[in-house]
């Protein structure tokens, strides 16, 4: 581990054409460590891309704000493949498997550079030359708050990086409600130290809903809403006509699975969502039921014991039925 951080500070100590990747779909965390790394790599004069598959929610356009904005595979493919083959560097961000960077995954893979991967997720893959995995960490920002501290190079994080990882922070950890330990309070003190503003952080991303936010949410609740009272597990589902008639978008049903927890008697559920092409599942649970293992066995997915999510080509009828179906054998 520190001969890691020691062979990595070698080859970062020379000016190079870095590109930083995260999964599709990016969340706080993965738009947070990627800008808070960019910025940081930025100031030690390398040449850095940010590259996501799809593009991130709007509500973490203030992270972006007066930098090079992200590439996106999604709308711009060839520009992406030619920054990963020209890349010295390649950072893996916030995921552990190729398949999580969609068609951008094998080019990775016969990319020479020096990839280095930063996460926390369960069982990563042998995918980067330096792999940095910590399933204790609260989240990728976390750790790249301790990466820059092992660097001996703490001293650069200004506030635009501490606001990006703070971002990471509280979205990772529902504002500081799980996935914690004492590391994740002690950096996010830090980080309020330096000038980071957790209030205002917080309202512009948990305040800032539009009505037709509240009014899916409302749908989901009284009419999408099935419990399985016996397994103490629940699950809403959203068809495809949903989606028209609420006019949901890329991260509209963020959160939403979270509600169900909200239930006493509740510890395991579910977000089945009806894609154009693809049957998307979000899992959460509470305590030791391992939502990880279900959506890797039963979802093509994987994640976090507590936070897991797959997809399956498939109808949305059959996936329901799958999930009822494999619920019992999680929830002892
Ligand atoms: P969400 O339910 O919010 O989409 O994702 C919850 C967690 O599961 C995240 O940590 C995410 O990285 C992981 N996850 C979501 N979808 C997939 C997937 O298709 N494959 C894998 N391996 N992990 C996923
Ligand atoms: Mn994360």
């Amino acid at each position: 581990m520190k001969e890691d951080i020691q062979n990595i500070k070698l080859k970062l100590s020379n000016p190079q054409d870095i590109v930083i990747l995260s999964h599709r779909n990016p969340d706080g965390d993965a738009v947070g460590s990627t800008v808070a790394l960019s910025r940081f790599l930025k100031k030690g004069n390398h040449a850095v891309k940010i590259i996501y598959p799809s593009e991130y929610p709007l509500v973490f356009q203030y992270l972006i704000e007066g930098m090079q904005a992200p590439l996106i595979y999604d709308l711009n493919p060839q520009e992406c493949l030619e920054a990963i083959k020209t890349a010295g560097v390649i950072f893996l961000l916030d995921f552990n498997a190729l398949d999580r960077i969609d068609k951008m995954g094998e080019t990775v893979m016969f990319s020479k550079a020096t990839k280095i991967l930063i996460d926390h997720h369960i069982d990563p893959e042998p995918i980067a030359d330096f792999i940095l995995s910590d399933t204790k960490a609260s989240s990728t920002s976390e750790m790249v708050y301790l990466f820059m501290r092992d660097l001996g190079m703490l001293e650069r994080l200004d506030i635009q990086m501490g606001e990006a990882l703070f971002t990471g922070l509280i979205t990772d950890t529902g504002s500081f409600r799980y996935s914690t330990r004492g590391l994740t309070y002690q950096i996010a003190g830090e980080l309020k130290n330096i000038g980071v503003d957790d209030y205002a952080l917080s309202n512009l991303i948990f305040n800032s809903l539009e009505p037709k936010n509240l009014k899916l949410l409302g749908h989901c609740l009284a009419n999408r809403m099935v419990l399985l009272t016996e397994h103490k597990a629940a699950y809403i589902f959203l068809t495809k006509d949903d989606y028209q008639q609420f006019g949901i978008s890329r991260g509209d049903t963020e959160g939403i699975v979270n509600y169900l927890l909200m239930m006493k008697d509740i510890v395991l559920a579910a977000l089945i969502t009806e894609q154009p092409s693809i049957i998307k599942i979000s899992l959460r649970s509470k305590d030791d039921i391992n939502v990880q293992q279900m959506a890797a066995a039963h979802f093509n997915g994987g994640g976090h014991k507590n936070a897991s999510g797959g997809s399956a080509y498939a109808k949305l009828d059959d996936v329901i039925n799958r999930f009822t179906k494999v619920v019992p054998n999680f929830v002892k």
